[in-house]
């Protein structure tokens, strides 16, 4: 399978490609790229494509677009064929995939420990909402999850991603659902495994290890009718292991 550069190594942070194509000047098609497109609640990735000739384009925004990513750029100028090398706002990024185990952490809890139903999410630097159909619920029973979900983090599971067949995914409980209902084309699932925790199928870009995550803070929540219910959590701008310093550039070339 052709994996994406982002997904192959979420803590990849530079690389170098070729512009494939360009639309309207400023979105710009590259071979392959470690800018995560917007997708699953997770913002697309925003950083810099230097070409060979010095000129710099920020990136304001990556999305999906067919079954590439579509780098939005500040201003024209880049044309196909040209070499580049992209670098990505790692301090943004790592901020967001801690965001977004964190997410699927609480989301485990809420589903798995309390039967509720996961209705939607939107991940963040600043906050993270998490939908939820529960039918008793205050704010009190909000701060347990919480806790719960901080004890996860602590427990330091391995965090894991990789594919599944239709079959194999029809044997695991947290995705049987979804793997039966998926069009016929679709034969691999991808499946994010925080271990011995939970399962998701997810698109999306995670941290190796539950305590890169550090500890959620409830922010706030909101009832949204009968039993649909709204959580916001933040998360501590530094991680609290340094391993993996936002800080710290690649040392070795990623191509
Ligand atoms: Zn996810």
């Amino acid at each position: 399978m052709d994996e994406p550069l982002y997904l192959k190594d979420p803590y990849a942070k530079e690389f170098d490609s070729e512009v494939v194509d360009v639309f309207d000047g400023k979105n710009v098609v590259l071979r392959e790229t470690v800018f995560y497109p917007q997708g699953g609640g997770q913002p697309g990735d925003t950083g810099l494509l230097a070409a060979a000739d010095g000129q710099k384009f920020t990136v304001t925004n990556t999305r999906k677009f067919g079954g590439n990513a579509l780098h939005e750029l500040e201003k024209p100028g880049l044309v196909p064929g040209q070499k580049v090398h992209g670098e990505i706002d790692w301090v943004r990024r790592y901020l967001l995939m801690r965001n977004h185990t964190a997410a699927h952490i609480l989301s485990g809890v809420i589903h798995k420990l309390h039967g509720a139903m996961i209705t939607g999410n939107q991940l963040g630097t600043d906050k993270t909402r998490i939908d939820f159909s529960l039918e008793d619920f205050s704010k009190e029973q909000m701060e347990g999850f919480i806790e719960e979900a901080n004890a996860v983090v602590d427990a330091g599971h391995e965090v894991k991603a990789y594919y599944l067949t239709k079959e194999e995914a029809a044997n695991v409980e947290e995705i049987s659902k979804l793997a039966k209902g998926l069009p016929p084309d679709i034969t691999n699932i991808r499946v994010v495994d925080i271990v011995g925790f939970d399962r998701q199928p997810d698109g999306g870009t995670h941290v190796k290890n539950t305590k890169e995550v550090g500890h959620l803070a409830l922010l706030k929540c909101e009832n949204k009718g009968a039993s649909n219910r709204r959580a916001y959590f933040t998360l501590p701008k530094e991680a609290p292991d340094t391993q993996f310093n936002p800080q710290k550039k690649s040392d070795t070339p990623r191509l």
